[in-house]
Order: C-alpha cells, then sequence, then structure tokens
C-alpha cells in the first residue's frame, strides 16, 4: 500500500435543532508513507473537523460524518468501535493540538502525564514508562530535571515540546498537528518546527500539518492542499502550488501575505467573507468573492480539474482567464 491515508467524499455535518452546519463537504485527500501534508485555510474552512474525523474524534452529537471513507492503511475507519479507535490513536495516529492548556492536566507533575500514556498504552512497568519519557523529552530537548515540573512551570515553546512528546510517545505512523505553533513567538516558532521535520525524519512519520500560515506550510511540508468552505479547492507539491497558484482563491493568500518593501495600508485582501456553512452558496462556493466568475460560476460546481497539480476551478487550466 502506497498511502498511508486516503480520505474519499467525505462529508462531515453539525445539526442541532435549528440549523445544519456543513463543516466538510466532499474533502478527497491521500497522503503517501512519510509523506507530509499542509492542510491552509481561513479559520472555519474545515481544518480541524477534517482533522478531527480522520482521528475519530468528531463530537457526536452535534457532529455526523454524513458520508464517506477514511482509510488508513486500507481500512475505513468510519465503522471502527470504540475499542479500535482507542488503539489507532494508541499507536496509528497522534494529534498534536493547538492548545497545550486543555492538552495538559494542570495539578499532574508532566512527567507522570508522560509516563500514563506509555503504560495505558503499552503495559510497560513503571521505571520503564519513566525511562522512555526521559529519552523522548530530552530528544525534543526538554531536559530529564524537568520530569517533575507542572505544566505551569513550562514555557510556551517548551509546554509545545511536550505535547510533541506526547504525540510522539505512542510511536504513530500518521501524525496530525493542528496550528502547532499559532500561540509562539516567531523565534521559538521556528525552532518547533524545526525539531517537528527532524523528528519526522527520524521516526519516519506521515504528517497532516494545518494551518492558516502558508510560510510554515512551506517551511514543512512536501505538498500542500487549499481548504475552502468545507472543499479542497487546490492540491499539489507545495513547489508548484507555491510557483503556480491556479485557484483565484489560492492567488489571492498569495496576495495578501504582506511584503515588507510594500505600502501595508494597500494591502489586498480577498474580498468579502467565507461562505457560511449553514447556507452555502449554490455553483462553485468560492463565487461571491471572485473576481473571476463567469455565469457558469453561480449555478454548477467546478470539478477537480488536473493530475498532480489540482484546482477546483472552471478555469483552473486556462491561465489566460486568471492571469
Ligand atoms: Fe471563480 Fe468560477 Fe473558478 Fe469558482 S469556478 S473559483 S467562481 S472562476
Amino acid at each position: 500500500l502506497d498511502n498511508i491515508l486516503e480520505i474519499k467524499n467525505l462529508h462531515v455535518h453539525y445539526v442541532t435543532e435549528d440549523s445544519e452546519i456543513k463543516a466538510v463537504n466532499g474533502v478527497n485527500l491521500a497522503i503517501k508513507k512519510g509523506d507530509s501534508l499542509g492542510l491552509v485555510g481561513e479559520t472555519g474552512a474545515g481544518k480541524t473537523t477534517t482533522a478531527l474525523s480522520i482521528i475519530q474524534l468528531i463530537p457526536d452529537p452535534p457532529g455526523i460524518i454524513v458520508e464517506g471513507e477514511i482509510l488508513f492503511n486500507g481500512k475505513n475507519l468510519i465503522h471502527n468501535t470504540e475499542k479500535e479507535n482507542k488503539q489507532l490513536r494508541g499507536n496509528g495516529i497522534s494529534m498534536i493540538f493547538q492548545d497545550s492548556m486543555t492538552a495538559l492536566n494542570p495539578i499532574m507533575r508532566v512527567g507522570d502525564q508522560l509516563a500514563e500514556v506509555v503504560i495505558t498504552h503499552t503495559k510497560v512497568s513503571k521505571a520503564e514508562a519513566k525511562r522512555q519519557v526521559i529519552d523522548l523529552l530530552e530528544t525534543v530537548g526538554v531536559k530529564a530535571d524537568r520530569y517533575n515540573d507542572y505544566p505551569h512551570q513550562f514555557s510556551g515553546g517548551m509546554k509545545q515540546r511536550v505535547l510533541i512528546t506526547m504525540a510522539l510517545l505512542c510511536n504513530p505512523e500518521l501524525l496530525i498537528a493542528d496550528e502547532p505553533t499559532t500561540a509562539l513567538d516567531v523565534t521559538i516558532q521556528a525552532q518547533v518546527l524545526e525539531l517537528i521535520k527532524q523528528l519526522r525524519k527520524k521516526y519516519n512519520m506521515s504528517m497532516i500539518l494545518i494551518s492558516h500560515d502558508l510560510g510554515v506550510v512551506a517551511e514543512t511540508c512536501d505538498r500542500v492542499a487549499i481548504i475552502y468552505a468545507g472543499e479542497i479547492v487546490e492540491i499539489g507539491t507545495v513547489e508548484e502550488v507555491y510557483t503556480n497558484p491556479k485557484h483565484p482563491y489560492t492567488r489571492g493568500l498569495f496576495e495578501s501575505i504582506p511584503k515588507l518593501e510594500e505600502d501595508q495600508s494597500r494591502l489586498f485582501q480577498i474580498e468579502g467573507t467565507m461562505a457560511s456553512p449553514a447556507s452555502l452558496p449554490k455553483g462553485c462556493y468560492f463565487h461571491p468573492r471572485c473576481k473571476y466568475k463567469a455565469d457558469i460560476c453561480e449555478t454548477i460546481s467546478p470539478g477537480m480539474q488536473g493530475e498532480e497539480h489540482l484546482s477546483k476551478c472552471h478555469f483552473s487550466l486556462r491561465d489566460e482567464v486568471l492571469a
């Protein structure tokens, strides 16, 4: 099997008494073993919902996987039992969450929390678990003598290293990192990204990195998928997408990145706001904001076009239209 993960036509909704939020609307993705994919989009585009679906943590209710398949090493996770899901999260897929404050227990020593993860999943002795934790903490740059410290004694960057340790303790084949450096200042952010990159190589893990930051993805990933209103609108290698973005939304994202030499007051921003997942427009979901839209865009949803570098736009292959 070449692909460690394959998502086919995934639809995830959040249904309450008076609304139906269509958070993910037909996502297709494949990740090869050892590959890293950046998933880029604005807040509310469906990044985290896609990630939570993969790791089988969609809160149900109100979340429902309405349709689709999530194949991990060829097995569809959607039909997993709770026991199988625990195993999956124990040694198949790990997730680093954005908010380290909620991931760590504030009244428990950090080392003990990490050792507990090892003991739960591998049934080794307490002494052996402690040895493994200290080894890994040192690998991620946390000194052994911090084993007995509490979470509040760690800085933001160090706490993120602890969370990375927690994710790696289970020896995952696939690591999902959800905005792992957003809360950190720029220097620390660069160090943590470098660490993630090194560890991924060392342990030969596949990775999905969720971010709203194109720069972070360029630094860390081989491929990139751009998500808008719950759909992947463009996917390809970082090199192809960054040098030749085909979808108008992707082009808008690149044009929105501030450049040092430019007058910031004249910064291009994509006009309008993202379509509400509670009332998506007909046709192309991006059409209310798209400066290239034609009549067809208001009624017919475009298919994915291209082979290795794909874009979901009626005109994505016709550069003269998007010039
Ligand atoms: Fe714009 Fe039409 Fe392409 Fe949608 S399909 S991105 S509205 S040009």
